[in-house]
Parts: structure tokens; C-alpha cells; sequence
């Protein structure tokens, strides 16, 4: 007899990041000499003070179930991280600390989304947006960019994909896949829209907040307009670069994070204990790590642009956040290499694994296919290998 899988499960989309980071893991272990450019994590060790604050938390024994919401002492560090670097005012019960971003998020959407529900979300959208809200029975109205627009709505699409049905928005700045930021202006143009639709809850995802190279990142919480009915979504893995600690938090309306404690006190407890104190720790330690890392990202920006700029066929935009490029990569379309024929983007992702030896991600993945998306998040050697790949798997296509 077989086992039953859920219809909820078969109907979920696998994550393509992290499918294509695991096909480049097992080509690597196979003995193929793979750079993996698809999955986005920073390639920089913790820094040594919070890995520090972590091994001090295990000798002092913070290993029993910490509060659902999580410790207070991680929730007011992160009030004081929103009040100094945001100029926001929260109070520590409207923080939920959890495992990772993507808990944060996928809480949220559970805790606040009914089946039926409209979320608009501007396309490409990061992987996992669609599918938490496919989880939570709602319905993503998907909002298409183009690279003319620097992959940014304008606030008429926003207006016009808003009907009585709809829930949220969710909005992502600086932005993965296409590492476009919203200038506070161009906010302003969407608040403004918002503020005609009472109904409708805003999903700000900030965690790229510090890999910004425009020198200035606006919070959505900081219109006051929305701020009342806006959520949050922040944590350590990029920033502090803390992807395997798992930790990320909501700052929410006070319901909200009542909704979403009851929600993580049924479906995990929390999140590891430690962890938590190590992310005290970069919270509040100090900050010099985060725009050291922000540096170098900007440096691999600068070098990844300009080599992707001399492949003929790249259309590329000059990402001003985050660490991904979004190169259009339509040309390539219908071409051959031998007996292989690139039908989509998909295609052109799975040769330049298979034959050029380099993971990317299907733009499909984001929700725009004739795309990939490079992750620049590793070394500047890598990079420029990677890229000469790249180009030299491009031109071997007829
Ligand atoms: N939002 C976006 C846009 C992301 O790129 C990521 C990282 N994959 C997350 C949320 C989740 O981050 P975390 O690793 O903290 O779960
Ligand atoms: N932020 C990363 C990415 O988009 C992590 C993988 C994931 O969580 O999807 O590649």
C-alpha cells in the first residue's frame, strides 16, 4: 500500500533555490568542479563575537524551551534595532522571533490570510511567496515587472490589482531576485494607493535592508499612513551572515503577533535557544561587520555588472541591493548545442550546470521566465571564473 501524501503537499512547488543548490552539491560530490551561483547565502564566517555569545549561552545553560515569542532580551535588542536604525517604535510583545525569515513570513501569511483571500505581490517575487500563500488556501495576484521598469510597480498596477478580495500586498526591497530597491519617494506613490484600501494588510520583507548600495533604505513601517496595519519581516541571516541559525522575526500589529504566537506555540515552540542569544549578540554587538560585508557585496556587484555587460545577448540591470543579478536571457532562446535544444530558461539554467559548470536559477522559479538569476555571494575569483563559464557556454550555443 502506498502512503498517502496530502493534496496541500502534492500541490506545493519544491523550492527551486535550494533544489539547484542541492543538484550543484551532488554534481560536486560526483567530482565535477561546479560554482554554485544559485542558492543566495553570504559566504562569510559569523562574525567571532556571536559565535562567541552562542557557545557562552550553551555553558550558561540557555537550552531549555525558550518563550514561544522568544527571549526577552532578543525581543527588546530587536525594538532597539528598529528604533535606532529604523526610527520605529515597537514594543517587545509585537515581536515573534522564529526560524529564519521564512518562518517569520509563512506565519504571518497563515495567521492573517483566509482561503479566498487576494495577496498581490509584485513579479519576479522571491520563490517561496507564491506557495505560503498557496499553503494558506489564498490566492497570489501575481503584479508583472519588466527590466525597463527596473522591475519596480508603479503605483496605477498596484491600484488596479486591489479588489475587495484583496488581503495584503507584499512588497520586498531591496529585492530578491532582482536586487531593485524602492526609493522613499517611489514608496510614497505606493502608500498613497494604499491608503484608499483600509482592507489591506501590508507584508514588508526587509531582510536585504543592510545589502543596499543606494545608501538608503526606507522602512515600510515608516509611513504613517500603513503603519498600523504593516508587518515586518527582518532576521540575521543576511545581514550578519547567520544563515544556518535560523533566526528572523515579525514586527507586527500587537493581534498579529498574538495570532502568530499561538500559531509557532502548536507548530515549533520557538526557535533554538541558542541561536536566539547569538543573535542578541549581533543585534547588539558591534555593527562594523554589517557594512564590511556590505562593501564587499557592492565590490562583486560592480564586477559581476560589468562582466555580464560584455556577454552579447545579457540584458542586465544594475541591481542597487541585495546580492543577485536578474539577466534577461531571452537570445538564447531556441538556440543548440549539439543535439540539445534550450527551450526556455529552464533549459538554458540546466546547461549552463551540466556543460558550463555553473548552478544558477530558472527565472521561472520568480515567477518570470526568459530570466536567470545569479546569486554574486562568494569570492571575487569564483566570480570571474563563473562568469568566463558562463560566456563561454553562451557562445558555444548555434
Ligand atoms: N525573504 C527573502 C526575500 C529571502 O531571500 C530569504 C532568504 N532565502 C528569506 C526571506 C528567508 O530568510 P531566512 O534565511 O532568514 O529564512
Ligand atoms: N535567499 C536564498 C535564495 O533565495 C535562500 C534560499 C531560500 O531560502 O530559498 O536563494
Amino acid at each position: 500500500m502506498e502512503v498517502q501524501i496530502s493534496d496541500r503537499i502534492k500541490n506545493l512547488a519544491a523550492s527551486q533555490t535550494l533544489a539547484m543548490s542541492q543538484k550543484s552539491s551532488e554534481l560536486r560530490a560526483a567530482g565535477v568542479d561546479v560554482i554554485n551561483l544559485s542558492v543566495g547565502e553570504p559566504d562569510f564566517s559569523t562574525p567571532q563575537h556571536i559565535k562567541d555569545a552562542a557557545v557562552k549561552a550553551i555553558e550558561e545553560n540557555f537550552t531549555f524551551y525558550p518563550p514561544v515569542p522568544g527571549y526577552l532580551s532578543l525581543r527588546k535588542a530587536i525594538c532597539g534595532k528598529l528604533k535606532s536604525e529604523n526610527g520605529l517604535d515597537y514594543t517587545p510583545e509585537q515581536i515573534v522571533v522564529g526560524n529564519g525569515a521564512k518562518q517569520a513570513l509563512c506565519n504571518v501569511i497563515l495567521a492573517t490570510v483566509n482561503p479566498g483571500d487576494e495577496v498581490v505581490i509584485p513579479v519576479p517575487a522571491w520563490v517561496s511567496y507564491f506557495e505560503m500563500v498557496k499553503l494558506a488556501e489564498g490566492v497570489g495576484v501575481a503584479v508583472p515587472t519588466s527590466i525597463e521598469a527596473d522591475f519596480k510597480i508603479t503605483p496605477a498596477q498596484l491600484e488596479s490589482a486591489i479588489t475587495p478580495r484583496t488581503r495584503m500586498v507584499m512588497l520586498c526591497s531591496p529585492s530578491n531576485p532582482t536586487g531593485s530597491v524602492y526609493t522613499r519617494d517611489e514608496l510614497q506613490a505606493l502608500v498613497d494607493v494604499l491608503a484608499r484600501h483600509p482592507q489591506v494588510m501590508v507584508l514588508a520583507d526587509e531582510i536585504y535592508e543592510h545589502i543596499i548600495y543606494t545608501g538608503e533604505f526606507t522602512s515600510l513601517a515608516s509611513f504613517p499612513e500603513i503603519a498600523e496595519r504593516t508587518v515586518v519581516i527582518n532576521g540575521v541571516s543576511k545581514a550578519y551572515a547567520m544563515t544556518g541559525w535560523r533566526i528572523g522575526y515579525c514586527a507586527a500589529p500587537v493581534a498579529v503577533a498574538k495570532a502568530v504566537t499561538k500559531l509557532q506555540g502548536q507548530y515549533t515552540s520557538g526557535a533554538s535557544s541558542i541561536a536566539q542569544k547569538a543573535a542578541e549578540a549581533a543585534y547588539d554587538g558591534p555593527q562594523e561587520c554589517v557594512a564590511e560585508m556590505c562593501q564587499a557585496f557592492r565590490r562583486r556587484r560592480d564586477l559581476v555588472v560589468e562582466m555580464a555587460r560584455q556577454i552579447p545577448g545579457l540584458v542586465v540591470n544594475e541591481p542597487q541591493g541585495a546580492f543577485y543579478l536578474f539577466p534577461e536571457v531571452s537570445a538564447y532562446i531556441g538556440k543548440h548545442f549539439g543535439e540539445r535544444v534550450i527551450t526556455d530558461s529552464g533549459a538554458l539554467a540546466m546547461y549552463l550546470l551540466e556543460e558550463g559548470h555553473v548552478a544558477t536559477v530558472d527565472g521561472a522559479a520568480f515567477g518570470t521566465p526568459g530570466y536567470i538569476r545569479l546569486s554574486y555571494a562568494t569570492s571575487d575569483d569564483n566570480l570571474r571564473e563563473a562568469m568566463r563559464r558562463i560566456s563561454a557556454a553562451l557562445a558555444a550555443l548555434k
